[in-house]
């Protein structure tokens, strides 16, 4: 089964989209990659979505991406006497680290952290940037704050802290026992919420040990200014434009250019990018998607975008497989224009000086003039794959792989079809023979041509070192 567009898709599983038959129906409709939410519902739940997956890929030999998110240090306010207090604009509202139930004079705050960070004249938004508070005075334990934009704020609502930044880790306690949870159950990637700083990805890094991807979610402005940015895009494997968290804690005009900056930082560096949330977010109601939420998507693609993402559509809305199936259509749309043509063959990296590049670089052409079916390209921990794909060539790109979690691990990534073949490769034609083989199933005609890419030693990691136009 192939499908007929480069640009990927992410969808979110949650209570509108879990039962076998509607995983199913996503996977069919387009969906590469899931995405298991950890804000959201429990072990056992995600572990059957899992379940479904697997059994899915089974019955369809196709490698499927599956993305754990963890929460992060998500900050809330704690709880009020009466379940809801409002909160008017000029009034003075005090936040602290007691637990007694709040009213509206105060309410608890029970993260020590934000008072150690927290100085006068910086902003509190409550509730997904509804609410606004100015601190006046603050200590190790509490802060008076006035209210500059009033509201309705009731239990357990999110706290934003956009200009600080906090001494907390990226990951959580809850966070541990999920990553040890998605670890074991065999997750390909792994995505960390509100990353702040280098050190948070490398953190994480340590932890998962190679055992699956880590995709940094860029939502905190400290994240995303100069060094800090390029630092994380280089540590991390993947990343996530998160425009919902980003877009509180930044104003919403920076939100496009951010995204821009991402994208294209990412594509420098060959870092497979997401932009995700809000993409269709009408579509948690309505069948079909706002005119400008159609171009949302259509514009993520037109940067360069590896894979677009759907959050509530998928996860809680009424309308999940239309979602998949109309970001499919636009996806698809943009792809087949000649403007789209222009911008990928003027959209092109300057290779780095290693082989990898080099050869990559090559196919792109070698594949370009000879109008190849394909370029097959022998990957084993995705690195080789990913540095065709950084070229963005006009020739589909299928990776071979002996490993599972590798094609599993690439679902995310821009343009690649991976194939998962038991076919240990000892010479060139071998190699030769397998990459005809599979071309010929989904991609080349008989007589078309190939251009394989390889490393040789064969199997030995980091080598690719060869090219080969082969006919099918
Ligand atoms: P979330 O992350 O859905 O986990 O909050 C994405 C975002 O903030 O955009
Ligand atoms: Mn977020």
């Amino acid at each position: 089964m192939r499908r007929s567009r480069n640009a990927k898709i992410i969808a979110t599983l949650g209570p509108a989209s879990s039962t076998p038959e509607k995983i199913a129906a996503l996977f069919r409709a387009g969906a590469d990659v899931f995405r298991l939410n950890m804000s959201h519902g429990s072990h056992a739940e995600h572990k059957a979505r899992l379940d479904v997956i697997r059994a899915l890929e089974e019955e369809t030999g196709r490698p499927i991406g599956v993305l754990l998110d963890l929460q992060g240090p998500k900050l809330r306010v704690d709880t009020f006497e009466n379940g809801r207090v409002h909160l008017e604009a000029g009034a003075a509202f005090r936040l602290d680290l007691d637990p007694k139930p709040g009213d509206d004079k105060r309410v608890g705050l029970l993260h020590p952290e934000i008072f150690a960070a927290l100085k006068p004249g910086e902003e509190l938004l409550l509730d997904d940037g509804r609410l606004k508070l100015l601190v006046e005075r603050c200590g190790a334990d509490y802060a008076h704050t006035r209210v500059i934009e009033g509201g309705e704020l009731s239990d357990h609502k999110g706290v934003n802290l956009p200009g600080v930044v906090l001494g907390l880790s990226a990951l959580t306690a809850k966070d541990l026992e999920d990553l040890e949870f998605g670890l074991e159950i065999g997750v390909d990637w792994i995505a960390l919420s509100f990353v702040q700083r280098v050190s948070d990805v490398t953190e994480l890094k340590m932890k998962v040990k190679g055992r699956a991807g880590v995709l940094a979610k860029l939502e905190k402005p400290s994240a995303v200014i100069g060094q800090e940015l390029s630092g994380i895009i280089n540590e991390a494997d993947a990343v996530m434009v998160a425009r919902g968290d980003l877009g509180v804690e930044c104003p919403p005009e920076r939100v496009p250019i951010l995204q821009k900056q991402i994208v294209a930082a990412c594509r420098q560096a060959g870092k497979p990018v997401v932009v995700a949330t809000q993409m269709l977010e009408s579509m948690v109601h309505a069948p079909v998607p706002t005119r400008a939420e159609a171009s949302d998507v259509a514009t993520a693609v037109y940067d360069g975008a590896d894979a677009v993402m759907l959050s509530a559509e998928t996860a809680a809305g009424a309308h999940p497989l239309e979602a998949v199936s109309i970001m499919d259509r636009i996806i698809q749309s943009v792809e087949t224009d000649p403007l789209f043509e222009r911008i990928r063959s003027s959209d092109q990296r300057d290779p780095t000086p290693t082989m990898a590049d080099a050869i990559a670089r090559a196919a792109r052409q070698v594949g370009h003039t000879i109008k190849a079916s394909a370029i097959v390209t022998y990957t084993s921990s995705g690195f080789s794959a990913l540095r065709v794909a950084r070229e963005r060539p006009d020739v589909p790109i299928l990776g071979l792989t002996l490993r599972a979690s590798t094609a599993r691990r690439l679902a995310l990534a821009w343009g690649i079809h991976m194939v998962h073949t038991k076919n240990d490769i000892k010479n060139v034609a071998e190699m030769v023979e397998v990459a005809t083989h599979v071309a010929a199933q989904d991609f080349a005609k008989r007589g078309g041509q190939i251009v394989i890419v390889a490393g040789v030693p064969f199997g030995a990691e980091g080598t690719t070192n060869m090219l080969r136009v082969a006919r099918v």
